[in-house]
């Protein structure tokens, strides 16, 4: 597979396109050369092989050649809330659910969260996790660049999922409601569905109340261990996008 790089969407007009200087600095990371091939995205869900015509210290052109009819993005649409949680942690939580294929990720500060943001370092925060989410997409090969949102309040959440029609909560307190039990519930392939992991603290029993009210939610163990916050979201979306998106598909 070809190095994959993202060109914004209206760049993509011209057979023949001249590269800014930052995709200059990642094409000469690459070590990529006059004639050399590789993937040129939009990030909305469409790429192109290029052929790189030109390069020197700054600058660099290439020609747009087929379209890449591999599918890379999933059918499923997930979003991903995340409650906050510290440094290092957040920064793994959105690299490694781009790559599992999340559509969206919203940072959620919850009654738990460790992390004071206030509403502009919470801004920069989330230009800096969407880098992390552009690089990442671009790591893995995905024609899509997943947005990461701003932080969001708990009870913005909460309104946000009334809109929804199925949001799974893995709940570290759940002791009854299992994955096979939320297969069945959930028969259907869905085409978008919303997931809630809580930060390193937890999720509260008086925030679990609050969105068990809301239709639609569907609370469930992920089994007897507790898992890191860091954890719980991969160990979701994996299952998820096995179920309903393209993680089983058939190999032959
Ligand atoms: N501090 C808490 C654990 C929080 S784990 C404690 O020690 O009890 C962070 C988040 O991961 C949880 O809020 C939940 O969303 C998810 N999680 C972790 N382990 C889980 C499990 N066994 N079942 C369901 N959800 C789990």
């Amino acid at each position: 597979m070809p190095f994959w790089f993202f060109l914004s969407p209206e760049d993509f007009q011209n057979k023949k396109v001249t590269l800014k200087a930052e995709l200059v600095q990642h094409l000469k990371a690459a070590r990529l050369k006059t004639g050399d091939n590789f993937v040129l995205s939009d990030g909305l869900g469409r790429a192109f092989y290029a052929r790189l015509d030109y390069i020197n210290s700054k600058n660099a052109v290439a020609s747009l050649l087929d379209e890449v009819q591999e599918k890379v993005e999933p059918s499923l649409h997930v979003t991903l809330f995340a409650g906050v949680s510290k440094g290092e942690k957040m920064d793994r939580i959105i690299r490694q659910s781009v790559e599992l294929g999340v559509k969206k990720i919203v940072p959620v500060l919850t009654e738990r969260t460790v992390v004071r943001l206030t509403s502009e370092k919470g801004g920069e925060k989330a230009g800096r996790w969407q880098k992390i989410a552009v690089s990442a997409a671009s790591q893995c090969r995905r024609s899509f660049i997943p947005l990461v949102h701003s932080p969001l309040s708990f009870d913005d959440m909460a309104q946000a999922l009334k809109k929804e029609k199925i949001a799974i909560v893995p709940w570290e307190e759940e002791k009854e409601k299992g994955l096979l039990r939320l297969t069945r519930q959930i028969e259907k392939k869905p085409g978008s569905i919303c997931i809630f992991t809580g930060p390193e603290g937890g999720i509260s029993p008086e925030e679990m109340a609050a969105l068990n009210s809301i239709e639609g939610v569907y609370p469930v163990s992920l089994g007897p261990r507790i898992l890191r916050a860091e954890t719980a979201p991969l160990a979701i979306l994996s299952i998820v996008m096995y179920l309903w998106g393209d993680l089983g598909r058939k190999i032959e």
